[in-house]
């Protein structure tokens, strides 16, 4: 684990461990939510991260389980710098080009989305979110006529 999340002017070497696992849980899709109520020992709010999938010793025909967890963002940044770091040692720069590339795509549709939401009204709470913007637990419509 880095001791910081924030860039470092120079460059320390990190402690990898060799890691294996006889029955990995395979995640097919995650979901993440920003949230200040995550906290880890900075002061940036962390995410929940969401995990569905199955261990890879199951069936393809069970059904997908979902795991709820929460993520500092220097843990999360320490989990993206690995990754990354990874794919340019062992793939090279352009596999390294390829995989930003992809996160970009990413980044712009889940934008798109979340001002979709947001111009829906649908972002303050989970009664909004849920019914297109008509009804709200925040207390939003009550303040307007
Ligand atoms: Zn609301």
């Amino acid at each position: 684990m880095a001791a910081s999340h924030r860039p470092e002017r120079t460059i320390m070497s990190k402690q990898f461990d060799y890691i294996t696992s006889d029955d990995p849980f395979a995640v097919c899709q995650s979901g993440t939510r920003l949230s200040p109520a995550v906290k880890c020992g900075h002061k940036d709010p962390g995410f929940f991260v969401i995990l569905f999938g199955r261990p890879m010793s199951q069936t393809e025909g069970e059904a997908h389980q979902r795991i709820d967890t929460v993520m500092g963002r220097c843990n999360l940044a320490d989990l993206f710098g690995s990754v990354q770091a990874q794919i340019l040692h062992r793939e090279g720069e352009d596999a390294l080009k390829a995989f930003l590339a992809a996160v970009t795509h990413h980044t712009d549709a889940s934008l798109a989305a979340l001002r979709d939401i947001h111009a829906q009204q649908r972002d303050c709470c989970e009664a909004a979110f849920r019914t297109g913007g008509r009804e709200h637990t925040c207390g939003r419509n009550e303040t307007q006529p």
